[in-house]
């Protein structure tokens, strides 16, 4: 390794594959320390991204534009291959990045994991006319550099394949003990995280500054924070107990998809509550936040809703707005309004500390009141507790969803993604005795039978078990499928089929599914009630999981990732 130039490419090359072979967590994340440990800066920060199987931090639209065809194009051109020949060996292998090593025949490389990455981003930068044919000629360039372990994850990272089965979380813990020598300050370490959601700045930081490194992050404009969540409750009077201030308010909770608004001037971003840039899918938003947003720099926290001819449309029509093309199309047909209920950053200064009386008086100030387009969140704020039950029966009449409660007192903070007592829901489901809903990851399906030969008969689902950082199932669910519903899910998971157990999976011999899916999509249930069962993994017990009854599909989440599905520990506090 020469000293100033930093890593060898091969290095991490090596460890990637290590990590490969190695399907215990524990096992996984000391592998990841170890190769930590000692390392320092932007080593840190680039491996971060690699291992994660990406080129950057996740709310960076970091696309390569590569998909399977261009692919195998690059890689029959850089190895002097028929194309033919390089599809043969992907369609037995399933995987490019195992393709190109085969085919790749150089056994010697200079490559530095610095260089890979300044290419790699040079490429995504590429644009206008003949950017495809750029990218491909630059990558195939990279490509002929690499010997064949090397190209086999350059391949995979351009293609967002890692296959690790490593998840934020383990690399977080892998910091801890690397930088710090305790994996107890991996809690802290992810709070920090959930301010500064880059993950490579992170731990290049420290690695620089041990845990202090972890301090040094606040909002800015331009990174987005993780959005802060709500509580639930079981009976209505339990908000009183849970909730504190001498008063309480209480806001409409509206059902449609999170935005984190970033406007700097003129330039102005929206990331999704995944993290996600969803600038580009709402063009109208930017401009009415150009419009009617007052504030120079500020970041605001809301939820956009489809809303046409003084109607709100269903969570499903908004969810049409997700789309790279037609966007100007889909902008007529299904137009939206935002409403806004928390401001995080204003002209240069964080109010993520700031009491929620103090940040909703400078959120109700930074907007034009008079815009139809750019709504505040409508709210009541009341000592009695009867004023409150009035105004979410007023929410449920209008067809909403229910209402979020929330603190008024002195420490009512913005917590980025967390979901503490500060916030609580309350829903129409709950006044109707039936239970919550929850936000679960298809992991497997079961051939369906007689109408439903073909298809799927039935989802295997798994809920997120954090410090773990794994999936462990805990219902399979066969009905509340409309026809529509299994069309447009099967297409989906089509797309996610992968024929061995996912690594992050836990799974117990007799609920082994036909067919396995790499933990990507994410759907919402309902339930009777949690019971202990020796078929399930949530949160296992004496050889038996938790498990949710009478399970009904509800609707596809788009808008969650699966780390956003509900928690292992949010499914303990269901049970009690
Ligand atoms: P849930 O997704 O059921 O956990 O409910 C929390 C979500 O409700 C938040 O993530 C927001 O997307 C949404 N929401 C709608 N209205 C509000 C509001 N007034 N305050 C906070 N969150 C809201």
């Amino acid at each position: 390794m020469s000293k100033k130039r930093g890593l060898s490419f091969s290095e991490l090359a090596s460890l990637l594959e290590e990590l490969e072979g190695i399907s215990s967590n524990i096992s996984l994340r000391d592998k990841l320390a170890e190769f930590f440990k000692g390392k320092k800066g932007k080593i840190i920060k680039y491996s971060s991204y690699f291992i994660l199987g990406r080129v950057g931090p996740k709310y960076e639209d970091i696309n390569l534009g590569f998909g399977n065809k261009t692919m195998i194009k690059i890689i029959a051109g850089a190895f002097d291959e028929k194309e033919d020949k390089v599809k043969k060996i992907f369609d037995k292998k399933g995987d490019l990045g195992d393709t190109a090593e085969k085919l790749n025949k150089r056994k010697r490389s200079s490559l530095m994991l610095e260089d890979v990455y300044k290419k790699l981003h040079k490429i995504k930068d590429i644009s206008g006319r003949g950017s495809q044919e750029k990218r491909a000629e630059e990558f195939s360039e990279l490509m002929k550099k690499a010997k064949g372990k090397e190209a086999k994850y350059i391949v995979r990272i351009a293609l967002e394949k890692m296959r690790l089965g490593v998840g934020e979380m383990t690399v977080l813990e892998a910091f801890a003990k690397a930088f710090t020598d305790d994996i107890e300050n991996k809690k802290k370490i992810e709070k920090s995280f959930n301010v500064c959601t880059d993950i490579g700045e992170l731990g290049e930081s420290l690695s620089k500054h041990g845990l202090k490194g972890a301090k040094r992050f606040s909002i800015t404009i331009g990174r987005p924070v993780e959005a802060m969540l709500a509580q639930r409750v079981k009976k209505v009077s339990d908000i009183l107990e849970k909730i504190k201030g001498d008063k309480i308010a209480a806001e409409e909770k509206y059902d449609g998809e999170r935005v984190q608004i970033h406007k700097d001037g003129n330039d102005i971003k929206l990331f999704s509550r995944r993290l996600e840039d969803i600038t580009h899918q709402f063009p109208d938003l930017v401009e009415y936040v150009k419009d009617y947003v007052k504030s120079k720099k500020v970041v605001l926290d809301g939820e956009i809703i489809a809303y046409k001819k003084g109607k709100i449309l269903s969570f499903q029509k908004l969810m049409q707005r997700r789309r790279k093309y037609d966007v100007k199309e889909y902008r007529k047909k299904i137009p939206v309004v935002v409403f806004l209920f928390d401001i995080l950053y204003l002209n240069g200064k964080s109010l993520l500390k700031k009491p929620y009386p103090e940040r909703r008086k400078k959120l109700e100030n930074a907007v034009d009141k008079k815009s139809k387009k750019i709504r505040l969140a409508k709210r009541k704020v009341s000592k009695k507790f009867d004023v409150i039950k009035k105004f979410f029966k007023k929410s449920i009449d209008k067809g909403l969803e229910g209402i979020i409660v929330k603190s008024t007192a002195k420490d009512s903070v913005y917590q980025p993604g967390n979901r503490g007592w500060l916030w609580i829901k309350w829903k129409k489901e709950y006044s109707e005795g039936m239970k919550e809903a929850i936000d679960a990851v298809v992991v497997g399906s079961f051939h369906g039978k007689g109408k439903r030969k073909g298809g799927f008969g039935a989802l295997l689902c798994a809920v997120f078990n954090k410090d773990k950082d794994r999936f462990e199932t805990f219902t399979k669910v066969g009905t509340g499928f409309t026809d529509n519903d299994f069309k447009v899910i099967g297409k989906k998971l089509k797309k996610i089929e992968t024929g061995n157990r996912p690594k992050r999976l836990k799974v117990k011999k007799n609920m082994k599914p036909d067919i396995y899916y790499k933990p990507k999509l994410v759907i919402e249930i309902i339930g009777a009630e949690i019971t202990r069962s020796p078929s399930h993994t949530a949160a296992e017990k004496n050889g038996k999981g938790l498990a949710l009854r009478f399970p009904r599909f509800q609707r596809v989440r788009e808008d969650k990732a699966p780390d956003d599905a509900t928690t292992i520990k949010e499914i303990k506090q269901l049970k009690k």
